[in-house]
This record gives C-alpha cells, sequence and structure tokens, in this order.
C-alpha cells in the first residue's frame, strides 16, 4: 500500500487517539498526586482506577519508578513505600480494544531541575525531526544532542518503539543515540519515543526486583491458583504486561513462579543504574503524518 493510501481516520487510529486522549488526563492527575509522604500504591491504583473510569483500560502496570532506577517498578500488594525526595518517573499506558497509548513523565522531588528538563528538552528535539522518511538514527541522534548539552548521558540500552495490536512494543526501535543502521518511519506509523536522561553511565542492568509480568505463550498447568492465574491472563490481558498485585487469585505470588517455572510467562525485572545515579524521563505516543506528527498523549 502507498503512503498516501494510509487512511488515518480509520478506526484503529481513532482508538489510538481515544487511547492517547484519556492517558494525557490521567498522567495530569497522577503527577498532581506525587508529592513527598504520599504512597506509591495509591497514587498507581489511583492512576489504573481513573484509567477504566474514563474508559479506557491500562495497557501494563503504572511503573513508579525512583532515582536510579529507570523501568519496570510497580508496586506490590501491600506496598507500603512513600515519596521522598527523590527523582520519580511515572510511566502509564491505556489501550482501547487493544490500541495503546504510552506515555511518562518525571516528577522531580529531588531538586535536579536540569536533568528532568534534559529528557523533556530531548523528547521535544526528536518529535519536531518526525516525518515521513526520516531514519531513526536522525531521530536518535536530536535525543543524543540534546542530553549531551546538557551534561548529562542518555541510556543507550533503553529505546521508544512500536506500539502494535496488544503488543506494547514492536518495530521500529526508536534509539535514544545516533546510530547508522535505522529504519525510516512512515505514514500511519504509531511509535512512542522516550528519552531517559542521566547523571550515570547511560545503560540499565537488571535488578533483582520483579512485578510485572507477561504470556509468554500459551499452555496448561495443573496447579489450581496457577490455572486460575493463567485463565486471566489470557482472558484480561492477553500479551500486555500486568502486575502480581493484578491477579484475582488467592497465592498469586506462587501462580506466577510456576507459571514462570513452565516458561508459560515471564518477568520484567527492574532496570537500573549505578547505585547514586539518578534517571529521568519523558515518553508520547504519535502517529506519523504526511506532515510530521500527531502527538496522541499531549
Ligand atoms: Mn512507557
Ligand atoms: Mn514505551
Amino acid at each position: 500500500m502507498a503512503e498516501t493510501d494510509v487512511d488515518l481516520d480509520a478506526e484503529q487510529y481513532e482508538k489510538h487517539r481515544e487511547a492517547g486522549e484519556i492517558l494525557a488526563q490521567v498522567r495530569a492527575e497522577a503527577a498532581e498526586r506525587v508529592e513527598v509522604g504520599a504512597s506509591h500504591l495509591d497514587v498507581a491504583e489511583y492512576a489504573e482506577n481513573r484509567i477504566r473510569e474514563l474508559g479506557g483500560e491500562p495497557a501494563f502496570p503504572v511503573n513508579i519508578s525512583i532515582d536510579e532506577e529507570a523501568a519496570h517498578a510497580t508496586p506490590s500488594i501491600d506496598d507500603e513505600e512513600t515519596f521522598g525526595e527523590e527523582m520519580v518517573n511515572l510511566d502509564i499506558g491505556v489501550h482501547v480494544d487493544g490500541w495503546l497509548a504510552d506515555t511518562a513523565i518525571t516528577v522531580d522531588l529531588s531538586g535536579h531541575d536540569e536533568l528532568a528538563e534534559a529528557s523533556e528538552e530531548a523528547l521535544d528535539a526528536a518529535l519536531d525531526v518526525v516525518e515521513p522518511g526520516v531514519e531513526t538514527g536522525e531521530v536518535g541522534a536530536a535525543i543524543e544532542d540534546v542530553i549531551d548539552g546538557y551534561g548529562f548521558n542518555p541510556v543507550v540500552n533503553l529505546t521508544g518503539h512500536g506500539l502494535g495490536h496488544w503488543e506494547q512494543h514492536t518495530a521500529p526501535n526508536i534509539p535514544n543515540r545516533a546510530v547508522s543502521q535505522g529504519t525510516t518511519l512512515e505514514v500511519g506509523d504509531v511509535v512512542a519515543i522516550e528519552p531517559f536522561a542521566t547523571d550515570g553511565s547511560g545503560k540499565v542492568n537488571e535488578g533483582a526486583d520483579e512485578e510485572i509480568f507477561a504470556l509468554e505463550r500459551e499452555g496448561s498447568i495443573r496447579n489450581r491458583q496457577a490455572r486460575q492465574a493463567l485463565e486471566q491472563i489470557t482472558e484480561e490481558f492477553r500479551t500486555l504486561p500486568f502486575a502480581t498485585r493484578w491477579l484475582d487469585t488467592s497465592r498469586a505470588k506462587m501462580a506466577l513462579r510456576r507459571l514462570k517455572a513452565n516458561d508459560i510467562v515471564h518477568g520484567y525485572p527492574v532496570l537500573k543504574e549505578d547505585d547514586g545515579a539518578l534517571v529521568s524521563q519523558k515518553e508520547h505516543t504519535l502517529i506519523v503524518t504526511p506532515d510530521g506528527c500527531e502527538v496522541t498523549t499531549r
């Protein structure tokens, strides 16, 4: 199909837009609730419930990353943590019938305004260069330039991505640095761009904690709680990520351990920079249009 034949008014794009509109509102409301002493679990559940009230579904658990954490942290069901004078990243997703929007914002309670600004400005610069035919490497170069200019490092082993139907991460990757072998963005592509800036090394590693999981393959399992969990996962979340605390079954942790041991689900370990480093993040979802792009999560 030639580029010009893509119908950007088609139902799937309308659903992406609806998801984006819900998400923009929930991001603002959730960010307002992030303050010293507020509970992580309250903020996550507030956002997830608001998404449902507004007619969407969470596309993945609300990620609340603190200081050196960059991604995949979400509260456990009995989480008692509260915010301190920290750098807080909220990463939130919505889907409408499996059509997604994905956004993130840094709420800085730590007094490091410049680090938060660096990822914000990098995202603006990236959005400015998006148009049909642009190489993803040029988008990455725009991000890297801005973050370098602030004297920080982009996190290079985290990237933006395409958003598929019931799929949070599809091709193309949108790098957070200049790369030579990129792909080209075309009209109708739906992608998330997400610069991370850090005063650490610019590479994240897997930590020990795991509260987010997703279905890996179809399968069957004998244990009753694991079977109940698997039923809920395949019906409700399908291939999208979910949190341990979202499972209705008793003994959710045990059920997930069994499903994981059988390679039916996989986990997302928390991703972290070096100890003592800080990470900021800003993310929007966009549709590539003939003139440039339409940001769905603004
Ligand atoms: Mn995200
Ligand atoms: Mn994303």
